[in-house]
């Protein structure tokens, strides 16, 4: 099929860009063009002549329009193929505010209008396993694990078998419905909360990670074990160093490493190299057996519209770059 076509020539690592609408009507945007194959062009507000133009290359661009609807059916395929046994790690990158948690998780206040891929992939999911119950028995499970600087309590050790990393005290949660795992998703919104009063400073400092267990065993008896990750990144903004001192500036160079070694894995596979550096930090670590070999990647890059954003959605897309 179509969709098995397209992955063989790109590969498994696919780069989205989605920009958020603007917040105001008098704010100015520097989005100049957006293509219907992946092409965006935006705009130097400093240079809004020819030289100020500046060209990127996606493999799909989502415009302020784009409904949730319609960015959740572009990755269904892919959120699928792990139901088929392949593990699949789904990545928002931007800096705060540009939209992560509204593709991840869905508008803030949880209203059930406009829910974003987690939920959109879980329900998927479970119908799936639905449809296929006389030919194969799925068991799904979900674990909620927050990474911060680094040196987050939780350790990371491997796992028998082939299910690579997994956090000891993160809890499995086995989820029949999307009631289950919304009732999951509210608890970990409440930790999250908790979490990040403790630590004095908004989840947008932590990379929250949703990983979908499958389980799989057909009438033959043979068995699949998968991974779905869904990762909500902390916020990619780089810090004035003259500006923040203490904790807030090491939480901040902790993020910058571990956003850049994410880059590092992303790019060394996609280059095919021979050496894939996921020890260099928690992330990529925990992350391992999902990121290479036959499992697939989409990164969907956010930016925000607005013109004093341009510095950030300059360098975010020069991340997107670098790993596409
Ligand atoms: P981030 O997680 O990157 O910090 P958020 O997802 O919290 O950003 O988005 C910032 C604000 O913009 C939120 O109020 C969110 O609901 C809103 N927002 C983001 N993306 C969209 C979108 N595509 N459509 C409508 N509102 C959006
Ligand atoms: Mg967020």
């Amino acid at each position: 099929n179509l969709y098995n076509m397209v992955q063989d020539l790109k590969g498994n690592i696919r780069v989205y860009c989605r920009i958020r609408p603007s917040f105001s009507y008098e704010a100015k945007t520097v989005i100049d063009f957006v293509g219907d194959n992946g092409s965006l062009v935006i705009l130097d507000p400093l240079k809004p002549q020819k030289d100020g133009r500046k060209v990127f290359q996606f493999n799909r661009v989502f415009g302020p329009a784009a409904t949730q609807d319609e960015v959740f059916k572009d990755t269904q395929p892919l959120i699928r193929s792990v139901m088929d046994g392949y593990n699949v790690c789904i990545f928002a990158y931007g800096q705060t505010g540009s939209g992560k948690t509204h593709t991840m998780s869905g508008p803030s206040g949880g209203s059930m209008k406009d829910r974003g891929i987690n939920y959109l992939a879980l329900k998927d999911l479970f119908q799936l396993s639905n449809r296929r119950k006389d030919i194969i028995n799925y068991d799904i499970h979900v674990q909620m694990v927050e990474i911060y600087n680094e040196q987050h309590t939780l350790e990371i050790r491997s796992c028998t078998g082939d299910n690579g990393l997994s956090l000891p005290d993160a809890t499995m949660h086995p989820v029949k419905s999307t009631t289950d795992v919304l009732n999951l998703m509210k608890l970990g919104e409440v930790n999250r909360v908790v979490s990040s009063t403790a630590i004095n400073n908004s989840s947008s400092r932590s990379h929250s990670v949703l990983t979908v267990h499958v389980h799989g065993k057909d009438i033959s008896g043979s068995t699949l074990h998968s991974c779905l990750h869904l990762v909500d990144l902390a916020g990619s903004e780089r810090v004035d160093k003259s500006e923040v001192t203490g904790d807030r500036l090491k939480e901040a160079q902790y993020i910058n490493k571990s956003l850049s070694c994410l880059g590092d894995v992303i790019t060394a596979l996609a280059q095919k190299s021979s050496h894939i550096p996921y020890r260099n930090s928690k992330l990529t670590l925990l992350l391992q057996d999902s990121l290479g070999g036959h499992a697939k990647t989409l990164m969907f890059v956010h930016v925000s519209p607005e013109e004093d954003s341009f510095g950030e959605t300059v360098s975010t897309l020069k991340f997107a770059q670098r790993v596409s």
